[in-house]
């Protein structure tokens, strides 16, 4: 419980922080690739600008990441059906998926009861983790999808890749912002699912065996259940 307490205060000053540098930047970014555009089409130097502006994507990206955090009241939680969510978050992936050899299936249990939830964000979350199993099987592979209602209080979302794993004594890590091993990666997308689903006052847990495979399991509070915070970290 330490080690989560640290992980949540953490949580709670960077959430301070987002929701300043984020404003402050996003602004001036839209208007330097204004001006890059305009001086893109009188220049020769066309590689150079196009490098810019793919950075330039790049850091309004990962300011577009902390803005999930930052939003403090456009939150609205409606009633969902998690089949309906996930299987839009597979079509969402598709292009993805395909060009990475990765087949994606679904499991769920006949009677799933509505969960209550923010849905863009929820589906930001299934996005996150199915976009990190698919890099995390270079040459193809399988991701299953296994929703299930264990209990009549709560409904279990498991993501489960054949991909390179984790090594244990780094799975503390994960979700701390920055906290990377890829080489054009961000490190936020796990930071950002943990506090989304801890808005949900859901949980995330996360099991992997090296050159194995990876379970990240997700578990909701189904609709009666959810006592949902509404409000900016
Ligand atoms: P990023 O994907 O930008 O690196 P994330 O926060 O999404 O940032 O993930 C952080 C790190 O967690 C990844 O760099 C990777 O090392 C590890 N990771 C996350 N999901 C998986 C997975 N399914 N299999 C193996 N490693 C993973
Ligand atoms: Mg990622």
């Amino acid at each position: 419980t330490e080690q989560l307490l640290q992980k949540s205060e953490k949580l709670a000053l960077l959430g301070q922080m987002a929701a300043g540098i984020a404003h402050e930047i996003r602004n001036p970014l839209t208007s330097i690739k204004g001006f890059v555009q305009l001086f893109k089409s009188s220049s020769q130097k066309e590689e150079y600008f196009d490098i810019v502006l793919s950075e330039l994507d790049r850091i309004n990206g990962i300011v577009g990441e902390f803005l999930v955090l930052a939003k403090p009241t456009a939150d609205i939680y409606s009633s969902q059906n998690i089949k309906i969510l996930i299987n839009e978050v597979i079509t969402l992936s598709n292009t993805q998926s395909i060009l990475n050899n990765v087949q994606i299936f679904a499991e769920y249990d006949t009677e799933l009861p509505l969960i209550i939830c923010e849905k863009n964000q929820l589906k930001q979350v299934f996005l996150n983790i199915i976009k990190n199993a698919i890099e995390a099987m270079p040459v193809g592979g399988e991701i299953e999808i296994k929703v299930k209602n264990e209990t009549e209080k709560t409904v279990s979302i498991q993501f489960i890749d054949q991909g390179v794993g984790i090594p244990q004594d780094r799975i503390p890590s994960l979700g701390e912002p920055f906290y990377t091993t890829k080489e054009k990666g961000t490190g936020l997308g796990l930071m950002i699912c943990y506090k989304i689903i801890e808005n949900h006052n859901g949980r995330l847990t996360i099991d992997s065996k090296v050159g194995e495979g990876t379970k990240i399991e997700i578990v909701l509070p189904a609709e009666q259940q959810a006592g949902i915070k509404n409000e900016a970290i």
